[in-house]
């Protein structure tokens, strides 16, 4: 940990790292075309870039340059995830609120919303009717509230990954939650958490103090900052990082997740596991500000560049985003997603496709079923993957890097998506999904170089196939 870490740490407060002059004038330089080329080679080389680099990328906005951009963006992420993307769905467990979020529907002050937590037999409910589908991994989703402290969110994890149905079972709970105390984190580590996700919203210090109001938790911009850090202090070194889109500029928002997530590696060793960027979405009682909306040719734009920024970081794309913005996403940057989501409290089994607005966070833009995305993905060459091996083998934190940056993860991370998506097919999908979905796992077995871990794949995919057996993993 450096020096101005450590003495934030001893006066008791966070460090904010988040230098907002400078990277705000980092926004003004010009892009030479020249040295958008080569910081594309440093990326194509799997170097994570630098803040000033990612400002020549955010203002490169040339079309040519652009569109080298994307195709950069486009090779780089076919290197590092080949062809994979991971699937998981969100659990919202309870929607009370002691913060005034402007862009929530959960916030305190918005009476419109019914409040509600699931209680241990809906939450039960709400898992089975997940696992049923074919889901491996949840994101249990909560509002901040002193019901919702660490010794109850662990609960939950544990009532998750006990609750089995058939050939049903989660086997990893990743958190979106309040940022906790060191204690608090060891806490839902102990449960075996996956990813602790805890968004800044916004990095710009004005916005956000403007949209968390005073004397409400959220209020505190560097507690919030701090909130990722605490938890790798705490061995919980597997953290999601994420902004706001439309809050306020996009390409401030973008320079300061790179900064942040260069600030995790170089105090802890380690980045973050992944980056979201959710764009506001309209809401039950919001009055939407509309000066920061980002369009989606700008959308598109900062998940190329910020693909470029952190190769080894995994970019998650949420079903707030319509189905073909999604689909196009994914050729350039985006590693995983969630399918067959609902954010509405009791929303798997209650409410159907119905919205139900009073009890949702905000409205969704792409709502359909699991099988219907697996079966889109597979048509479009990908291979949905439902792999949990990397965390539960302790593969996370310093241990996942290694791996990743030595190029292994492919070794592992494609015959694990394999078996994990025969075992969806023979489980869970239609008969048209397992048609695809067989194709595509015997092409790309084809591709996988001759040796050992081919002949142990065939294998497994045969016993999982028909004998039964299920979680075979490397
Ligand atoms: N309450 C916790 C917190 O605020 O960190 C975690 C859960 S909160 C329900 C999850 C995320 O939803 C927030 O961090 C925010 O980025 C996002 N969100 C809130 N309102 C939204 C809206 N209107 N449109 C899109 N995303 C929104
Ligand atoms: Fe509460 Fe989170 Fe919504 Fe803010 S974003 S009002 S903290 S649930």
């Amino acid at each position: 940990m450096s020096f101005a870490v450590e003495s934030a740490r001893l006066s008791g407060s966070g460090y904010d790292f988040i230098d907002e002059a400078y990277l705000l004038s980092l926004l003004d330089r010009p892009a030479a075309a020249g040295a958008v080329r080569d910081i594309i080679a440093k990326s194509l080389a799997k170097q994570p870039l630098a803040v000033e680099e990612t400002a020549t990328l955010l203002a490169a906005d040339q079309p040519e340059l652009v569109a080298q951009i994307f195709d950069a963006a486009r090779q780089l992420k076919r290197d590092v995830y080949g062809r994979r993307i991971v699937l998981f769905a969100p659990l919202y467990v309870g929607n009370h609120c002691t913060n005034d979020c402007v862009y929530c529907a959960f916030r305190r002050s918005n009476q419109a919303e019914i409040r509600r937590t699931l209680d241990e037999e809906s939450l039960h409910q709400q898992v089975l009717a997940l696992e049923n589908k074919g889901h491996r991994r949840l994101i249990l989703v909560f509002g901040e509230h002193p019901q919702y402290g660490a010794e109850f969110m662990a609960e939950c994890v544990q009532h998750v990954y006990a609750a089995t149905s058939g050939r049903g079972k989660i086997r990893r709970v990743n958190l979106n939650a309040a940022p906790l105390d060191h204690d608090g984190y060891r806490i839902v580590k102990a449960a075996d958490i996956g990813t602790y996700q805890i968004f800044q919203e916004t990095y710009h210090h004005e916005t956000y103090r403007r949209v968390h109001p005073k004397g409400t938790r959220k209020a505190n911009y560097l507690w919030r900052l701090d909130g990722v850090a605490r938890a790798m202090e705490a061995e919980c070194d597997d953290v999601g990082i994420g902004a706001l889109f439309g809050l306020f500029d996009w390409r401030f928002e973008v320079l300061a997740l790179v900064r942040h997530a260069l600030h995790l590696q170089k105090e802890y060793r380690v980045g973050p596991h992944t980056i979201s960027f959710p764009r506001l979405r309209p809401a039950c009682g919001v009055k939407l500000d509309e000066s920061y909306l980002v369009q989606d040719d700008d959308f598109k734009r900062l998940v190329a560049i910020l693909r470029l920024s952190v190769p080894y970081t995994g970019l998650i794309c949420t079903a707030r985003e319509p189905p073909a913005l999604r689909r196009e996403l994914m050729g350039f940057g985006i590693s995983q997603i969630d399918a067959g989501s609902r954010v509405e409290i009791g929303g798997y089994t209650e409410a159907g496709d119905a919205q139900v607005m009073e009890l949702e966070q905000f409205e969704l833009g792409d709502i359909r079923p699991l099988d219907e995305v697996v079966h889109e993905l597979l048509v479009d060459g990908y291979i949905p993957s439902f792999c949990t091996a990397c965390y539960r083998l302790g593969r996370t934190g310093e241990h996942f890097m290694e791996y990743a940056i030595p190029g292994f993860i492919q070794n592992l991370c494609t015959p694990n998506a394999l078996s994990t998506l025969m075992e969806y097919l023979c489980d869970f999908a239609l008969p048209e999904t397992r048609a695809a979905g067989e194709i595509a796992i015997r092409r790309e077995v084809e591709r996988l170089p001759d040796g050992d871990r081919k002949r142990v794949l065939l294998d497994r995919l045969r016993r999982i196939k028909d004998q039964g057996e299920r979680d075979l993993h490397f």
